[in-house]
């Protein structure tokens, strides 16, 4: 039955590649001249990657590195629409006109409170407190590279078309997306192409978790807390209240939930009794229904300790995400492309930069040089989630992992700050960004591609009628603050 079956998919295969060998001789052609020209721009990239590493801009505050990405493109003959979707840092860039049309997503944003210098030990940077911890210095400018380089293309007339980069800001907990599709920027486009950061060479293939975050805020009444702590009703209470009553709801919720929280506000001294406190929820599940229903329970949990504290309570939903709908057409052809392109070959310095840095780390790692080799297509255990689910839910989308990261390396750590501000960094965005333009190269070359990927996408998302999980609300501009 095993060999019946592997023969049954080695003929597929072979007829596909009988139709499209034609095809690949001319775009083969064109994606060694995009690769060559797009590695003489090496230094260029570089410098602005390392710019933005070094503005550290934190979620819908990032106007120098949305600034810098915009005159890049412009520079290039885009034609830039910034501002969009109520967001002063979102910005759309396109050149060409007709279809198809091909969307790049960029990010740019930083995080907070991961100060780090690009050494491979742990060093606060001088220059400022927040840090690129996910690597959106080089998504951004990986993205915008991949939309010079087939811009090139359309321009010579070796391509017809139009492509867009997307400069999406605040993807750390902004879900500046969600605005971006909410206000229905993607209507007209066939795909979205993306990547991320991370210490491996892999095609998403696998989804992510739909969230909603909320800001809990409770207000009571001051008093000294030792002189007439009976005239005081404690919003620091409140908070403790909910953080409890919600800790023990997670022995009664989906086991793939996730609920996380910060006290963004307890308080500010001891001997007054705080008259206003904040509390900072995550809540999270494959699911997006499980998500709505889960916040509802926490919402409730909220109210309760309002009750029972004599508070009062309101809430902000601050962001909302959808699951990571995956493209199997898209992923497939995004394959061929990272392994054409392949992986990260260190020198000899950037080796014992990376041993030094896996001397840090207390869980097991891969080895150096895993960097230098392409996953195959596979189900990775994805924990974390992204806007780019919106996108997902709004047109076909498929992105890839590229290792900027010394393996071993998490997201979210001071090591991902310290190697997206090296050649490691680089040359990872590199691989990201040379994948992406021969992606786009195939989908202007083949309408099959698009037309296929457009009938999983039809089918996969069946008869869901899209509703962002932020609501209605207008974009959190200040929820950094
Ligand atoms: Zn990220």
């Amino acid at each position: 039955m095993k060999l019946i079956l592997t023969s049954i998919v080695s003929l597929t295969i072979g007829f596909g590649c009988i139709a499209q060998s034609k095809n690949n001789k001319a775009t083969d052609a064109l994606k060694k001249e995009t690769a060559a020209s797009m590695q003489s721009n090496y230094g260029e990239y570089k410098k602005i990657a390392l710019t933005i590493w070094d503005y550290a801009e934190l979620g819908f505050k990032e106007e120098k590195s949305a600034a810098l990405l915009q005159n890049t493109l412009k520079d290039n003959g885009f034609t830039v629409e910034a501002g969009v979707a109520g967001i002063p840092t979102a910005f759309v860039a396109t050149y060409g006109s007709g279809s198809p049309v091909i969307g790049i997503l960029a990010e740019y944003d930083a995080l907070p409170g991961l100060s780090q210098d690009n050494s491979p030990t742990k060093t606060a940077s001088a220059n400022h407190t927040s840090g690129h911890a996910c690597g959106h210095n080089l998504f951004g400018t990986g993205s915008v590279a991949a939309g010079i380089a087939v811009k090139k293309l359309l321009k010579t007339g070796k391509l017809k078309g139009t492509i867009k980069i997307f400069g999406c800001p605040a993807e750390e907990g902004g879900s500046g997306k969600v605005y971006m599709v909410r206000e229905g920027l993607f209507d007209n486009v066939d795909v979205a192409l993306h990547w991320h950061p991370s210490d491996d060479n892999l095609v998403t293939n696998s989804s992510s978790l739909a969230n909603i975050s909320a800001k809990f805020r409770f207000h009571g009444i001051a008093s000294h807390a030792a002189g007439s702590p009976e005239k005081g009703r404690s919003a620091l209470d409140a908070v403790e209240a909910m953080d409890h009553m919600v800790n023990m709801m997670r022995e009664h919720v989906p086991q793939e939930t996730r609920i996380h929280y910060v006290i963004t506000s307890g308080g500010k001294a001891p001997n007054v009794v705080p008259d206003f406190a904040e509390v900072y929820y995550y809540v999270r599940n494959p699911a997006k229904t499980e998500v709505v229903s889960t916040f509802e329970r926490i919402k409730k949990a909220a109210e309760g300790a309002a009750l029972g504290t004599e508070t009062k309570m309101d809430f902000e939903i601050i962001g909302g995400a959808h699951d990571l709908l995956i493209n199997k057409t898209l992923v497939a052809n995004m394959q061929i492309n990272l392994e054409k392109v392949g992986g990260v070959t260190y020198t000899d310095d950037e080796v014992a930069y990376a041993k030094k840095m896996q001397a840090t780390f207390t869980d097991k790692y891969a080895p150096i040089n895993s960097v230098a080799t392409v996953k195959p297509i596979s189900i990775a255990k994805t924990l974390g989630s992204t806007d780019v689910g919106d996108v997902s839910y709004a047109i076909p989308t498929v992105g890839l992992r590229a290792a900027t990261w010394v393996a071993g390396t998490s997201a979210h750590s001071w090591q991902a700050v310290a190697s997206g501000g090296t050649e490691i960094g680089i040359k990872g965005m590199m691989v990201a960004s040379k994948t992406l333009a021969f992606t786009a190269i195939d989908l202007f070359t083949n309408p099959d591609l698009i037309k296929k990927a457009k009938e999983e996408f039809i089918e996969a998302k069946g008869d869901y009628q899209y509703k962002a999980l932020l609501g209605d609300r207008e974009p959190a501009l200040n929820y950094r603050d």
